[in-house]
């Protein structure tokens, strides 16, 4: 236990070289996930991979190493042309500006794409060449979202979380994306998937759902045997350590300097990056609506304007700079008097001290951005706000939105409702300030980034003791073993199977799932045994199973236990209590579904009727299914009929017959030393709940079930079938080798 250790991951480590060769330097980073993953990578022999902010000439490589590993940190160098496209382009101007919804802004560049692809791979080796199988690894953020696949592939067992800080878009964005696929299967590689939002893990989930053949509309998701889980986890910040900056002696300094310059002006703030998704433009032109709706607040007021530069070289950032400086030059040379200035604007980036004493000093910030994974400055404002004055106006559009209800929270594309906001914030009651912030300062000490990062590493664990429950479930070859001694030692044997995804896939038409020659040929050397009472218990109509499977010796129950017949007795018999009266209602509701629902069609059977969706868009036919059994529930149990819902198919039937009832006959009428059961649907848990203690229970597939035993997919039954039957032989024969799975 002692080993395991935690690998932290991300695109940069928290520190930066500067200078070269023999003058590299090299300076820490403040941020809030630094401070937040220090309690993580500090600790014990844990550490921290990813790039050291500098490419470093070969010779110094080893001296950088040895330099950071002091601290716990591992670097992964990269040459320019992979910080070119891996990093500005792939990176930057793809995935970006699309999860960020800006669609028009992206690139779509092969090459940038085949650089984000290697300088994965690359990580993934620095990574694997340090990682021990009981190693917890943390991924970080979007430049590295094939990595959980990368590590995966080579260490399927070990724990992985990712953590995406920017937004997961919705699918109509995610999808225009030539690499969609290979970056979610590079994603579904980690047990644990966090976002800041739930909106993100909707969407995430829905582009899973919508491109790879993986399904699943809770937050589990089934990958490969491996259930995964997507949950959302916002971040937040060093709460004490805003609180105590505001009140350091420095922090005051800094506040006396500011009012110097705003005078008795009431103060707004609002600070950025330069990127389009801060809405720095849009709030510009909320400000001068308000200056020319409200000429009494001439004088009155002051916008601090803080935009730290960010990769102002590429074209959009400079155009949206030089949009940026017209429109501060145009509302200061418009509304400027020889004692005021409206927006004072800092191309710059302040120390710590500074960036609190303007916090402190606002009455009103704006964060007011386009889209925004987080907003950390809306929670920083917040902290810093010790006498729980000031308003915070918030974007919907950012993720801080979804905790801090009590801001006043607006749309920033609604510039003129932005103004009237900034108004209202100005003109609020002192007791409803302080209201309001003592509730958001509430939820920004609890949920600070310490618990932020508890929460994260403790659901991982989680996730990762499930999948360790679940596998307990999986057939081991000691339970084989098992199953085939008593299947070769019994003299009476009961096998119950269902049909549709257990013995054959799943069609999209209902009548092609006819039996091949493979189950033909099990199922004859199954029944070829006279010990062996091998019951074909479907949902199925009688006439369709007889069709198929009549020839061979079999035992039949159909349509749920509507139906069933003995192989000796060589007739359909049906069982009491059916009841039909209400179906005609049933099936005239079921028509109108399938009316309103392209690819829906309805299975008549002479006691109960199916209306089938395997064929129905995903989302459409699992909504309308919603909505069909939210309907027929209310009428059913008048009319003695129960609802069912399968796979992909809702199902309307007497109540007093079911799969469980109808396999009673068979267990009351002989002694059976052997009894197997297995089906993959939700009307099989009536046949396991129906069996005794001694039975074996197997579900297919990874449901919750009243199975003891999970296998995967209609294939594994197929063989384990087989090697009953081929062992049994083998063992007549004086072999005692078994075929194992
Ligand atoms: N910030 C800073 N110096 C400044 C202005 C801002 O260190 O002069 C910090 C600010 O305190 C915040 C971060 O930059 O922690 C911005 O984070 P946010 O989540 O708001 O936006 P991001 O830039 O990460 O998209």
């Amino acid at each position: 236990m002692t080993n395991q250790r935690t690998i932290i991951i991300s695109n940069r480590l928290p520190i930066k070289i500067t200078g070269k060769r023999e003058a590299m330097q090299y300076q820490s980073s403040e941020g809030g996930l630094a401070t937040g993953l220090n309690s993580v990578y500090k600790q014990k022999d844990n550490i921290w991979i990813g790039w050291p902010g500098a490419i470093v000439e070969d010779a110094y490589k080893q001296q950088v190493r040895d330099k950071l590993k002091e601290q716990n940190l591992l670097p992964v160098f990269l040459t320019q042309e992979e910080i070119n496209g891996f990093y500005e382009g792939f990176s930057n101007e793809t995935l970006w500006p699309l999860f960020h919804y800006f669609p028009s802004y992206a690139t779509f560049n092969p090459t940038n794409w085949n650089l984000y692809r290697t300088v994965n791979e690359k990580y993934a080796q620095v990574i694997l060449e340090h990682i021990r199988p009981d190693d917890t690894i943390w991924i970080h953020d979007y430049q590295l979202m094939l990595l959980p696949g990368l590590i995966r592939k080579a260490m399927p067992n070990i724990s992985i979380g990712y953590f995406q800080h920017i937004p997961f878009p919705s699918y109509e964005i995610f999808r225009s994306l030539p690499w969609r696929e290979e970056l979610l299967n590079g994603l579904l590689g980690a047990d644990l998937i966090g976002f800041h939002t739930y909106d993100d893990v909707r969407h995430f989930i829905s582009s899973v759902n919508r491109i790879t053949n993986i399904s699943g509309f809770t937050n589990e998701l089934n990958v490969n045997n491996r259930s995964i889980t997507v949950d959302s986890f916002p971040i937040g910040i060093d709460y004490n350590r805003y609180y105590q900056l505001a009140q350091e002696a420095n922090t005051y300094r800094g506040e006396l300097k500011i009012k110097q310059v705003t005078g008795d002006s009431k103060v707004l703030i609002s600070i950025d990056r330069l990127d389009y998704s801060k809405g720095i433009t849009h709030r510009l032109e909320a400000y001068r609506f308000l200056l020319e709706r409200h000429p009494e607040l001439h004088g009155k007021i002051v916008l601090l304007h803080v935009v730290v530069p960010s990769r102002d070289n590429v074209p959009k950032y400079k155009e949206m700079k030089e949009e940026m400086g017209k429109l501060i030059s145009d509302i200061n040379g418009k509304y400027s008097t020889l004692g005021w200035q409206p927006i004072h604007h800092f191309y710059r980036s302040f120390p710590p001290n500074i960036l609190s004493a303007m916090y402190k000093t606002a009455d009103v910030a704006l964060v007011t951005p386009m889209r925004d994974g987080m907003n950390l400055v809306s929670k920083e404002y917040v902290a810093s706000k010790t006498d729980e004055t000031g308003v915070l106006i918030l974007s919907e559009m950012a993720g801080a939105a979804r905790e801090l209800s009590d801001a006043v929270i607006v749309n920033p594309n609604n510039i003129w409702d932005v103004a009237e906001k900034i108004y209202m914030a100005l003109n609020m009651p002192v007791e409803e300030q302080k209201r309001r912030m003592y509730a958001m300062q509430n939820t920004v000490k609890r949920f600070d980034v310490f618990n932020w990062v508890n929460n994260f590493m403790e659901k991982l664990q989680e996730v990762k003791e499930q999948q360790k429950a679940l596998l307990t479930h999986t057939i081991s070859k000691e339970t084989q073993e098992k199953i085939h001694t008593t299947y070769a030692n019994a003299t009476r044997r009961l096998i119950l199977l269902d049909y549709d995804g257990t013995l054959v896939p799943f069609h999209k038409q209902v009548n092609e799932a006819i039996p091949d020659a493979e189950l033909i040929d099990i199922l004859t050397q199954l029944t070829k045994d006279p010990a062996n009472d091998v019951v074909i218990i479907s949902g199925r109509d009688y006439k369709t199973l007889e069709t198929w499977l009549g020839e061979l010796p079999l035992d039949f129950i159909a349509e749920h236990g509507a139906w069933y017949k003995y192989n000796a007795e060589n007739e359909w018999n049906t069982a009491p209590d059916l009841n039909t009266n209400g179906l005609p209602s049933i099936m005239q509701m079921m028509n109108m579904y399938t009316k309103r629902t392209p690819g829906a069609f309805i299975e008549e059977k002479s006691y109960s009727i199916a209306w089938h969706y395997r064929r129905v868009e995903k989302d459409l036919g699992n909504l309308r299914a919603q909505e069909l059994i939210s309907d027929v529930k209310h009428i059913v149990g008048d009319m003695g009929l129960q609802v069912l819902q399968g796979d992909k198919v809702v199902e309307v039937k007497s109540m007093y017959i079911n799969k469980g009832k109808a396999v009673k006959r068979w267990l009351d009428k002989d002694n059976y030393d052997f009894i197997i059961a297995i089906g993959d649907d939700h009307t099989d848990e009536d046949t396991f709940k129906a069996m005794p203690a001694e039975a074996y229970t197997i579900k297919v597939g990874k449901n919750i079930s009243a199975a003891t035993y999970f296998l995967n997919s209609y294939k594994e039954v197929r063989k384990l079938l087989h090697d009953l039957c081929l062992d049994d032989n083998t063992l007549k024969q004086g072999n005692k080798q078994f075929a194992l799975l």
